[in-house]
């Protein structure tokens, strides 16, 4: 017979793990289950390897969410600075490798074995390599029919994660504990993701894998601009690949993208094409296009172009229409992706559980306070940059020490 739990935490991940110690600390007795046959595998795969564990700008601005303000709270209650403070505490090294965004210096797995270690220091019992079959409440409690027996818990935290990447154990069961307990999920769609292109995009790009540049980027739905912020777009690098498109920009329009839409990629964001290519024809006459084209872009990219658009003239012969539209080409280039890699290689889910049954404070359900769902199971994603981890921890620990 199992022994009897306040609370029963499904899924070893990010935030899963989080909750289980903060909840351990505050003298609860925690168990928690995954079915997989190592906990936190995403921790270790994330950020090539080393975790972009946080990002000390993070804001409710830096998430998707049905309902913008869900994330408030808990955000505010635990922010950025906090998880560091753990980090240094375990002595784990870390690197700011672009403004905000903080990584493990050496390995995601020093960063696991903190929350291993603090999880083992709070008396949280792991049992890897257990699936659950159902979960039914009993009075005030909950009862789990699991792979390796019942057990009964006082409250059960979903902490299951999104779809993305299913060889590493990600499935849709939170999804299905929601609806068996009357809440709606919201669409769900792979984000942070890199764009397939069509047979014709693909053809032409195949020769500029590993080509890499940065970019202002934007989604654009009947006409309509999408993307962050007052510019409406992205400036991150792109990269050229075998399938198609990635790199942080791509990455990051994906999460407004849907199958339809085009993308307006500005190949030189930090210059205006127009007022720039005028100046090279009058300054510098007979250097060819393509010459110019590669002091401002890496020179495969810069000779593509030219091929692609049938023209690379000396400056001196582009009359003004044409420099208008090399302006075009290059600071408004249009392109509608085929699709998308789609689960397989996605960083996250857009969408989740609805959070309009779920309390902001303590992350329990509407009328049974005995289940509470956290992490990237519910209706919150955040962009690329750290924001994903943070709004684990932050969650785990709302609702841990509310347990
Ligand atoms: P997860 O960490 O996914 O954990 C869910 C756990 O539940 C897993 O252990 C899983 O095995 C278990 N589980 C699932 N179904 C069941 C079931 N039916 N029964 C029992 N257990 C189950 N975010 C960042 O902020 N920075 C990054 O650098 C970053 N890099 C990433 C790189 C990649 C390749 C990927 C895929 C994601 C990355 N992310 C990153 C996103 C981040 O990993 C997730 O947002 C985060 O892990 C979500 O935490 P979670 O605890 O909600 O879910």
């Amino acid at each position: 017979p199992s022994p009897g739990f306040d609370v029963v935490i499904v899924g070893a991940g990010a935030a899963g793990l989080m909750c289980a110690l903060t909840a351990g600390y505050v003298g609860r007795r925690v168990l928690v289950l995954d079915h997989a046959n190592k906990p936190g595998k995403k921790i270790l795969m994330s950020g090539g390897g080393r975790c972009n564990f946080t990002n000390l700008a993070t804001g409710p601005a830096n998430f998707f969410s049905g309902n913008p303000h869900f994330c408030i709270s808990a955000l505010k209650r635990y922010r950025p600075e906090h998880f560091v403070e753990l980090v240094e505490r375990h002595g784990v090294d870390y690197v700011e490798k672009a403004p905000g965004q903080l990584f493990c210096a050496h390995s995601a797995k020093e960063l696991l074995d903190v929350l291993l270690t603090e999880c083992e220091w709070a008396g949280v019992e792991l049992r890897l390599k257990t699936a659950v079959e159902r979960i039914e409440p009993v009075g005030e409690a909950m009862r789990l029919v699991t792979s390796t027996g019942r057990i009964e818990a006082g409250a059960v935290v979903i902490a299951t994660g999104g779809l993305s990447i299913p060889t590493m154990g990600a499935t849709g069961f939170g999804y299905d504990i929601a609806r068996q307990f009357g809440l709606e999920v919201t669409e769900t769609r792979p984000a942070l993701v890199p764009f397939t292109l069509t047979s014709q995009w693909k053809a032409r790009v195949a020769d500029l894998a590993g080509v890499a540049c940065d970019v202002a980027v934007s989604a654009v739905r009947a006409g309509q601009r999408l993307g962050p912020g007052r510019e409406r777009r992205y400036r991150e690098p792109m990269l050229f690949t075998h399938r198609g498109l990635s790199g942080p920009g791509m990455l990051q329009i994906s999460s407004y993208w849907q199958p339809g839409d085009e993308l307006e990629i500005d190949l030189l964001p930090n210059i205006s094409v127009g007022e720039a290519l005028a100046a090279a024809r009058h300054d510098t006459p007979r250097r060819q296009l393509s010459t110019w084209l590669g002091e401002c872009l890496p020179r495969r990219l810069a000779q593509a172009l030219t091929e692609w658009h049938g023209e690379d003239p000396i400056l001196a012969e582009l009359s003004n229409a044409r420099l208008e539209a090399w302006h075009e080409r290059l600071g408004h280039w249009r392109l509608k992706p085929a699709g998308t890699e789609g689960w397989r290689t996605a960083e996250v889910t857009l969408g989740g559980v609805d959070t309009a049954s779920i309390s902001s404070k303590d992350f329990s359900v509407e009328g049974l306070p005995q289940l509470r769902f956290i992490g990237e199971v519910l209706d919150v994603t955040g962009e690329l940059g750290g924001y994903n981890f943070q709004w684990a921890w932050a969650s785990g620990v709302a609702c841990g020490n509310a347990l």
